[in-house]
């Protein structure tokens, strides 16, 4: 348990803007029996209390509320098991992403999902925020990748949702938890399914004098029938920061870049390489590549990963937004995007995993100009606007937090929501587990419950 200042610091905040708030105090849980009692004492106190993995979460889901306990599964970071015959792997929640990648790609096998921040954001964040990445365009987001979890609910009640079986009996209620976004429980265990490596992996820069051709391109290739293992857009602004960071190789003259990345057996990645090349010519790219080695493509890729650090050699301050359109508005909301950036007087770059229609959005600060915190956060309101405009959602993987909770009505009619909320109250009836996250306040009576007695006039 902390209670010290810098530790109440540290959990005060996640990755995103939202405001940080102190929590009560800190449990570094090491075990499952700690959760259990944690979340025992958060019941028998009637205290809120917020699951907290490696903080990189961008919406604000992690940010206390007044007066929480935060859980952090940080520490809970020991690969259990792994079972190649049956293809899945037995993670304790605070295992970081990328590291059990690594440790499966030397036994044949690699886990799918890998957000750009794998190499410090934990399974348990990946679960909670049904995280994506670059490759979930042809493998699927992190939803399609758990077979089980094990949760402990408020009141210290533990419950394994799905199970070993790729078919478990019953409702989804596993489905349900993943995206809960910390309001449903704190998972303690988590078996993945593990994917075999693909045989032949081949990666593409293909280089554009404009964004629309780019975007036309993601659309054609899809349409074409061929899925990608990923598909990533980067404009010029990002690009011209990666080579000044890391200096992966892409041409800073054009006005986007898309790396393709293809895999299988050979015959088939030979195929898909030359249909693509042939798409790419005919939307008018500029320059076509195919990295030669292993070191080349590993290159590219850094390149694409560390895309949100090179930011700083632009500003020192970044607003990562994450909505997403249908494929074919992807050009015509961009357009949109960079004249909402004109509109507010702010620089927008974008890198997106385009495959999906993932927008990626970076509005780009000096925090330390007057009023420009006012204006990133309006631009960031019109930019989900003009996506739902487009017929999109609010959120591709980085969830709904505090960040868009106000936006939820916007989706969703008033039933809609209650239902939500429903289903949030058969895992949490005391509204304890993450408050004032996800539904919107009107939604939810999480708010209510952390009062201590109730104002005269409110009607419940
Ligand atoms: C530079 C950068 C790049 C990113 N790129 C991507 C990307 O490509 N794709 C993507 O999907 N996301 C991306 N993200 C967002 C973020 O990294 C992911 O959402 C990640 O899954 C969060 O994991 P975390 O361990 O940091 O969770 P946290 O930020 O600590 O928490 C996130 C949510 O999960 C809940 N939670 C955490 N642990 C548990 C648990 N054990 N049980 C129940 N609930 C829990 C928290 O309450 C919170 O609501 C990026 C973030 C950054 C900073």
């Amino acid at each position: 348990m902390k209670t010290d200042d810098a530790s109440l610091r540290v959990a005060a905040r996640d990755a995103s803007l939202v405001r940080p708030t102190p929590p009560a105090v800190v449990c570094l849980a090491e075990s499952h029996d700690d959760v259990v009692a944690m979340m025992t004492i958060a019941a028998d106190l009637g205290v809120p209390v917020v699951p907290r993995g490696a903080g990189t979460g961008l919406a604000g889901g992690a940010v206390p509320s007044g007066g929480a306990i935060v859980v952090s599964t940080a520490r809970m970071n020991r690969v259990l098991d792994v079972d190649r015959d049956n293809g899945s792997a037995r993670v304790q929640p605070g295992v970081v992403n990328l590291d059990l990648d690594r440790l499966l790609r030397s036994t044949g096998f690699h886990f799918s999902p890998d957000p750009s921040s794998q190499q410090v954001c934990t399974l348990g964040g990946n679960v909670a925020n049904n995280s994506g990445g670059p490759h979930c365009l042809a493998y699927g987001v992190t939803s399609a990748h758990v077979l089980a979890v094990r949760v402990v609910l408020v009141g210290g009640e533990v419950v394994d949702l799905g199970g070993d079986d790729p078919e478990p009996c019953g409702l989804d209620l596993r489905g349900a938890f993943i995206g809960g976004e910390g309001t449903l429980g704190i998972a303690t265990e988590i078996t993945v399914a593990i994917t075999p490596n693909p045989p032949v992996t081949r990666t593409l820069l293909l280089a554009y004098a404009d964004m629309t051709s780019a975007a036309n391109t993601v659309s054609s290739i899809i349409a074409a029938g061929i899925v990608p293992a990923a598909m990533e857009v980067m404009d010029q602004g990002i690009v011209r920061a990666i080579e000044q960071y890391v200096g992966a190789g892409y041409p800073t003259d054009a006005g986007a870049v898309l790396l393709v990345e293809v895999e299988g057996l050979e015959g088939g990645v030979a195929a898909n390489e030359v249909a693509i090349r042939g798409i790419a010519e005919r939307m008018g790219a500029t320059s076509i590549r195919t990295a030669v080695d292993e070191a080349e493509r590993a290159l590219l890729w850094k390149g694409r990963k560390t895309a949100f650090g090179a930011v700083a050699n632009i500003a020192p301050d970044y607003y990562l937004h994450d909505t997403v359109v249908p494929r074919a508005r992807l050009a015509s909301v961009l357009d949109e995007v960079a004249s909402i950036g004109v509109r507010h007087r702010l620089m927008i770059v974008n890198v997106f995993h385009a495959g999906d229609g993932n927008l990626h959005p970076l509005i780009v600060f000096d925090r330390r100009d007057p009023g420009v915190l006012e204006r990133v956060h309006e631009a960031g309101a019109d930019i989900v606007r003009a996506s739902l405009a487009a017929g999109g959602v609010l959120s591709g993987e980085h969830g709904i937090g505090i960040e868009k909770q106000e936006f939820m009505s916007a989706m969703f009619t008033d039933d809609d929501l209650d239902h939500q909320n429903r289903l949030r109250r058969s895992f949490d009836p005391l509204g304890l587990s993450n408050p004032g996250k996800v539904l919107p306040s009107s939604h939810s009576c999480a708010d209510i419950q952390q009062l201590s007695s109730v104002p005269a006039g409110v009607w419940l």
